[in-house]
């Protein structure tokens, strides 16, 4: 059966921020190919199948929407994660049953970010920032590692929920 996980995200951004979601995530999935519960699962927003990290197969999960918002200073993200779901038991521990959502959900999601005071400064890699967003992270704040200004605070994980 179709099966589908909302992820949902939020930073703060400052006026020296410049800043982009990653159409790339990692997400814990019970994966019905290889028959293991919560293996790692590489997606991308795009591509059409995901990647089981268990032996690197593909897999009938993929980010079916993708929207990234801007509320003042706020940067936001929603997506859907789409998959191909069935009950099983895994393969080596019998006594473990898949379900729809891990039994402990994880997700990182990725950005980059610029720091326009470096750009201004003509100081150059100023675009080349990246940061992640992970379940289990607490209040996160992300400075320019050249100039030392703030651009970036998380005040949680990622949110995940079952869709319907
Ligand atoms: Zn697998
Ligand atoms: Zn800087």
């Amino acid at each position: 059966m179709l099966s589908h996980v909302e992820v949902t995200a939020r930073v703060a951004v400052t006026p020296a921020t410049h800043f982009v979601w990653s159409n790339r995530l990692d997400f814990t999935h019970d994966c019905l190919v290889c028959l293991r519960v919560g293996r790692l699962m590489q997606l991308r927003h795009g591509m059409p199948y995901g990647l089981c990290t268990g032996n690197e197969h593909p897999a009938p999960i993929r980010v079916s929407a993708f929207d990234a918002t801007d509320h003042g200073t706020e940067r936001r993200l929603r997506c859907r994660i789409t998959s191909w779901w069935a009950p099983f038991n895994d393969l080596m521990e019998p006594d473990v049953q898949a379900s729809e959502l891990a039994a402990q959900p994880w997700v990182r999601l990725n950005y980059r970010v610029g720091c326009h005071i470096c750009r201004d400064n003509g100081v150059s890699g100023w675009l080349g920032i990246e940061g992640d967003l992970t379940s289990g992270a607490g209040q996160v704040t992300s400075s320019c590692p050249r100039c030392e200004t703030e651009l970036v605070t998380a005040s949680g994980p990622p949110e995940i929920n079952l869709a319907c």
